[in-house]
């Protein structure tokens, strides 16, 4: 597996490739700290793809001034260890001032309306980040497929508007969310967590179970639903519910009744630990 630092190297090694017919190239853009359901994603795309990249960056744009930027786990050895497991070819982990060259006058991109909403409208600013942070991958690794984890939903609802809008070669690729045995959904920020502040968490997916419980038994009514999750989260008083929303999962918007396909997507603190979790319908 070779390490690419900068955005030339990483198009050469795309360009070579896409030289030879048959090759596809899949790319899996993390924060690092790799766990499980980041290797669910290389797996995915080794499985898609016949080569794969995969970009370790820190994106200090979709982080607002008082979140985690400077706190966020880095753990490069570990990381690379991860996705030569998984099959990586590439791992592309660029410095700061590699992706953001002019950071005083940085060219955004943004999704209007979707940006502002779920995580966007507790985090300003977050989805333009990811927009502008993904574009530039895209840019530079010209990937055939990119994976992208449900865990996520409001930020592949953004990034699928983005790539259909900018008409991106890029096709979008959703892989479930991967779980703890107990339920908790792995994160990175998990690993902030204090042992009794992980017990509590489980009550995001708690929530996300007993809606889909609802569901299955018929009931399909948003606000019965998010009530009923409200009412979840009141056995762990310490969580502060950030949003809870049935939502539908191309614009965002609050829907009235679930539908097969609705975003069910709860966010809460523990601690000052912000997590999610969501279940897309059925
Ligand atoms: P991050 O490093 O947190 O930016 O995540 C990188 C990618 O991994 C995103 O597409 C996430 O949605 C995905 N991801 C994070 N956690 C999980 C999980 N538990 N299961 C599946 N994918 C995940």
């Amino acid at each position: 597996m070779q390490v690419l630092r900068t955005v030339a190297e990483l198009r050469r090694w795309s360009r070579a490739l896409r030289a030879a017919s048959g090759n596809t190239i899949g790319l899996v853009p993390t924060m690092g700290a790799l766990h499980a359901g980041h290797a669910s994603l290389i797996r995915a795309a080794r499985a898609g793809c016949t080569h794969v990249a995969v970009s370790l960056f820190v994106n200090p744009t979709q982080f607002g001034p008082h979140e985690d930027f400077a706190r966020y786990p880095r753990v490069f050895e570990a990381d690379c260890a991860v996705a030569w497991a998984e099959g990586a070819d590439v791992l592309f982990a660029p410095a700061v001032e590699e992706l953001y060259p002019n950071s005083a006058d940085s060219t955004l991109v943004e999704v209007p309306v979707l940006s502002q909403r779920l995580d966007g409208q507790s985090r300003p600013g977050h989805f333009r980040g990811v927009a502008t942070v993904v574009t530039k991958l895209f840019i530079a690794a010209e990937p055939d497929r990119a994976y992208f984890g449900q865990k996520d939903a409001a930020q592949v609802a953004v990034l699928r508007r983005m790539t259909a809008d900018l008409r991106l070669a890029t096709e979008i690729v959703v892989c479930p969310i991967v779980r703890d045995a107990d339920g908790l959904a792995l994160s990175s920020r998990n690993a902030y967590l204090t042992p009794s502040q992980r017990t509590q968490a489980l009550i995001l997916s708690r929530a996300v179970r007993h809606v889909e419980s609802l569901v299955a038994q018929g009931e399909r009514r948003a606000s019965v639903l998010l009530a009923s999750a409200h009412g979840v989260f009141a056995a762990e008083p310490e969580v502060r519910i950030d949003s809870i929303a049935l939502v539908d999962w191309a614009t965002l918007e609050p829907v009235e009744t679930a539908v097969p396909g609705t975003l069910f997507a709860v966010a809460a603190r523990v601690g000052s630990t912000r997590l999610i979790d969501n279940a897309i319908l059925s």
